[in-house]
């Protein structure tokens, strides 16, 4: 019998699965993390699953409960559908500068969405102080009536997918991995499992793949916050030094541009049927360039964060991709009809 009895026990425990594209070019396993499979959509169900059930542990999250978080979209998501199946209600603060397919689906999830100006993290209005805020006025209210999820700084994050993903990853290789790669916008799935992969095998690689715009690689590799340029990936990179990054054990990192992650991401829906976000692309292009860094014969794991579905008007938008200078691969272009 393997019945799941709700919807938490159905995330995670996600397939591993061999790419065969960059397997090939780099003489790798170059493995993927099949998130997109989680109930939510995303690896995020793990985050808001992991949040959740730390704050009930400690009391901070009690019966019939507001949620309220802060989030480029995917948190939002697992948590409303967690929130749906444990009797919480939901209330998101995201930038409006992320998908509409995003949003769409946290309001059809049941979540409140409150769509903010994106704004620096240092000015007040960015929307996670203003989750916080507002959070903070239904405790006045009413105490204990809300509970702030806090992704970027609630270290709980990080230590779920020390405790489960990096679990897996380890289980569904045999131990027999050599380096991890992934992007950052916490920081927690490359924290936790970079922590508790190197505890297991000090010898494992950890690499970021981080996206032009974010200053996470530069702070890496020269100590200096400093961004430059822009991505059309959502949900990854940063400016600043979350709690839930700060320790991360980073071996190597790059700064991944566009024009080089999303042709991946369109070569792995076209050649192997795997339909896949932004971030994603931006990961597999890290995988490749640390399968080369270790050479022939290593196993690389990444993570396939989402699905492309959720990014279907940019992603898949041969307008859209040309106004960003982003190659339009020609099967693309045909089925609009150009
Ligand atoms: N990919 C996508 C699509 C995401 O939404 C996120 C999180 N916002 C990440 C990757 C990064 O994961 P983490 O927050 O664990 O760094």
């Amino acid at each position: 019998m393997s019945i799941k009895p709700d919807l938490s026990s159905a995330v995670g425990h996600t397939p591993l699965l061999r790419l065969r594209h960059a397997s090939e070019l780099t003489g790798c396993e170059v493995l993927g993390k099949a998130e997109f499979l989680n109930p939510g959509g995303s690896i995020k169900d793990r985050t808001a699953l992991g949040l959740i059930l730390d704050a009930e542990h400690k009391g901070l999250l009690r019966p019939g409960a507001t949620i309220v978080e802060g989030t480029a979209g995917n948190t939002g998501i697992g948590m409303a559908l967690i929130g749906a199946s444990r009797g919480y209600r939901t209330v998101i603060f995201m930038p409006d500068t992320q998908s509409r397919e995003k949003i769409d689906t946290l309001r059809v999830a049941g979540a409140e969405v409150r769509l903010v100006p994106a704004a620096p993290f240092k000015d007040p209005r960015h929307y996670v102080h203003i989750a916080r805020a507002y959070c903070e006025s239904l405790n006045e209210q009413a105490a204990g009536s809300a509970w702030f999820g806090n992704q970027f700084d609630n270290t709980a994050n990080r230590d779920w997918h020390q405790a489960t993903t990096a679990v897996e990853i380890w289980e569904q290789t045999g131990g027999g991995i050599d380096g991890f790669v992934c992007s950052a916008g916490t920081g927690g799935t490359l924290a936790g499992v970079g922590a508790a992969l190197k505890s297991r095998k000090s010898a494992v690689k950890i690499a970021l793949s981080d996206p032009t715009g974010s200053a996470l690689a530069h702070y890496i590799n020269r100590g200096e916050l400093l961004a430059e340029g822009n991505s059309i990936s959502e949900g990854i990179g940063s400016s600043r030094i979350t709690a839930n990054f700060q320790d991360a054990p980073i071996d190597l990192a790059w700064s991944i541009p566009d024009q080089e992650s999303v042709p991946l991401a369109h070569q792995l829906l076209r050649d192997e049927g795997w339909c896949v976000g932004g971030s994603s692309g931006v990961n597999l292009a890290g995988a490749i360039r640390l399968a080369k860094a270790l050479g022939p014969g290593h196993t690389i794991v990444t993570v396939l964060a989402d699905a492309g579905t959720r990014y279907q008007a940019k992603l898949f938008n041969p307008a859209f991709l040309r106004e960003k200078g982003i190659p339009v691969p020609g099967w693309l272009q045909q089925s609009f009809g150009g």
